[in-house]
């Protein structure tokens, strides 16, 4: 599949969550078996060195970076929204445009100097992505990169990600 192919799998969905919002809806590509598979692929074939562990980012990040970890023989970490994991845990919060939201992550989870890749369905202001990188690093891990299926490049988040010296891929980019 050309990367055309994947990008007209891509549902584009006016006014969600709001007025004047185009949200690009990746279920539609995970629908697709040879198309979920052909971006997967491609994602993993951008990944240098085998991470010891991919972070996802609750809920669409689990379905990529579970792939990606299957696909890359590493081990999966769930970075899930406040007051969903039952162990000891710790938190980052982020701006949203209105308020904050926050993201955690069991205090146990990376081993100090683990490399972990994060992955996420898509980026816009990178807000949700910096946010797991803090979790990682307080735990003493080491951030090797970010994957994302689409990247939103005028919204910023990628170059801010490089800016803190992640290394940041996506397969797609909307304008
Ligand atoms: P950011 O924190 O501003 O980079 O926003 C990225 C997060 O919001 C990711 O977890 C995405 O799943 C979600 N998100 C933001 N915009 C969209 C969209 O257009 N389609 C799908 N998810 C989106």
């Amino acid at each position: 599949m050309t990367r055309d192919d994947l990008r007209a799998l891509v549902r584009t969905i006016p006014d969600h969550p709001k007025p004047g919002i185009l949200f690009r809806d990746v279920t539609t590509l995970l629908l697709h078996a040879e198309g979920f598979a052909a971006a997967i692929d491609a994602l993993a074939a951008t990944v240098p060195e085998r991470p010891d562990l991919i972070a996802g980012m609750e809920a669409r990040g689990f379905v990529v970076a579970t792939a990606l970890a299957l696909r890359l023989e590493a081990g999966l970490l769930l970075i899930r929204k406040d007051g969903k994991l039952p162990g000891a845990t710790i938190a980052e919060d982020y701006a949203l445009e209105y308020g904050t939201d926050r993201l955690t992550m069991h205090v146990d989870a990376c081993a100090p100097g683990a490399t972990v890749l994060l992955a996420d369905d898509l980026i816009a202001t990178g807000g949700t992505a910096l946010a797991a990188a803090r979790l990682v690093r307080r735990a003493g891990a080491v951030v090797i990169g970010a994957r994302f299926l689409i990247d939103l490049p005028d919204l910023g988040g990628a170059a801010r990600l490089q800016a803190d010296g992640i290394e940041t891929q996506s397969l797609l980019a909307f304008e």
